[in-house]
């Protein structure tokens, strides 16, 4: 068991290197490197993140792991190769630009496969295997780790393209999910290491639904949240690219709020609060989001904004906190 995680791992070091050979010095890897570097993605990010590029072929491989003694029934556990129903095997990652995933002690234990250029699906990733569990790695958490510690801070993105991005631009606590929505493990994964996270998703609406929840596990796991808002429906990395890296930590990373701004935010979408009953909504709605709050200390601050805001008297709005409170309990 131990000896067939180790061989795996082995496989994913030998064909991390061989794709970052063919994506910077060969012909065949020319287009998916035209393509990065039309993104702006330097030679330095390239190296830093060992990305690479898996030829198109189907069997290549399969040649390059068989020619070095490996196991194809392994490698196919491994997630890397596909056994036909005639009991021959072909490749998984073909024509794709190859970003390596690695472990929290930095072993390579999975590949993200994005497609040159347009086209679905847009990344494919290894499968659930032995040594590679998608919802208990965060894409570059091995290499963020010190800086985390140092910052005090980790800054959680949606995408792998938005962390690389995010590292050239002096964001070096930057961490990803696997593309699926942030699990228990990776929050309190993240729990251990720092106590204060910023999430930085995509401005598009599907990113404002994860962050809702991503947020939600986050304050559960006991950390401090804060939420950093892209405008006109950018990811990071796009935003990166269009405005540089000092506007990218003066205006989003520092510039995030607390969770029940960003709420409030959200909560005021699509109401009219010139409008009484929408007015009315509105206060109850964020009643009940002060209600669930832990820390009275917090409960007295949102109150007081409230009871600001709309000319409410104090003691009318603790009341219906102390309500909505009892129901939860
Ligand atoms: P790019 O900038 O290269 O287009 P992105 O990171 O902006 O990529 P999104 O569409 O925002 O891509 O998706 C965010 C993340 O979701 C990706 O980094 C990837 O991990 C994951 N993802 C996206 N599409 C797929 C897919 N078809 N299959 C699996 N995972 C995907
Ligand atoms: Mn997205
Ligand atoms: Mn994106
Ligand atoms: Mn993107």
């Amino acid at each position: 068991e131990t000896s067939d995680a180790k061989k795996m791992i082995e496989a994913h070091e030998l064909l991390k290197k061989f794709y970052h050979h063919l994506l910077i010095n060969t012909k065949e890897g020319q287009e998916a490197l035209d393509y990065l570097h039309a993104r702006g993605m330097t030679r330095e990010m390239m190296e830093q993140f060992e990305i690479g590029y898996s030829p198109s072929s189907w069997d290549f491989a399969v040649k390059f792991l068989k020619g070095r003694g490996f196991s194809l029934e392994l490698m196919e556990k491994a997630g890397l190769v596909i056994r036909k129903e005639n009991g021959e095997y072909f490749d998984r990652f073909r024509n794709r630009i190859m970003f390596p995933i690695h472990n929290h002690h930095g072993e390579t234990v999975a590949f993200s496969g994005r497609i040159v250029g347009e086209g679905q699906p847009k990344y494919l990733n290894s499968p659930e295997t032995l040594i590679f569990h998608k919802g208990k790695i965060l894409y570059h958490f091995h290499q963020a780790r010190l800086h985390i510690r140092k910052h005090q801070q980790a800054v959680l993105f949606e995408g792998f393209a938005d962390v690389i991005s995010a590292v050239s631009a002096g964001v070096t606590n930057a961490v990803a999910t696997m593309g699926t929505a942030l699990t228990d493990e990776q929050a309190r994964i993240l729990r251990r290491n720092v106590e204060s996270i910023v999430i930085c998703y995509d401005g598009d609406a599907a990113g404002v639904e994860a962050t809702v929840r991503a947020a939600e596990l986050l304050s559960q796991a006991g950390c401090h949240v804060k939420i950093a808002t892209i405008p006109d429906g950018f990811d990071p990395d796009e935003y990166i690219r269009k405005y540089g890296s000092e506007r990218f930590q003066r205006n989003v990373i520092e510039a995030s709020s607390s969770f029940m701004a960003f709420k409030m935010a959200y909560l005021r979408r699509g109401k009219n609060l010139q409008n009484e009953s929408d007015q009315i909504r509105y206060i109850e709605e964020v009643l009940r989001e002060i209600s669930r709050l832990p820390n009275p200390i917090e409960w007295d601050y949102y109150l007081r904004q409230l009871a600001n805001e709309f000319s409410l008297s104090l003691s009318a709005l603790q009341q219906q906190l102390e309500r909505y409170k009892k129901t939860q309990e």
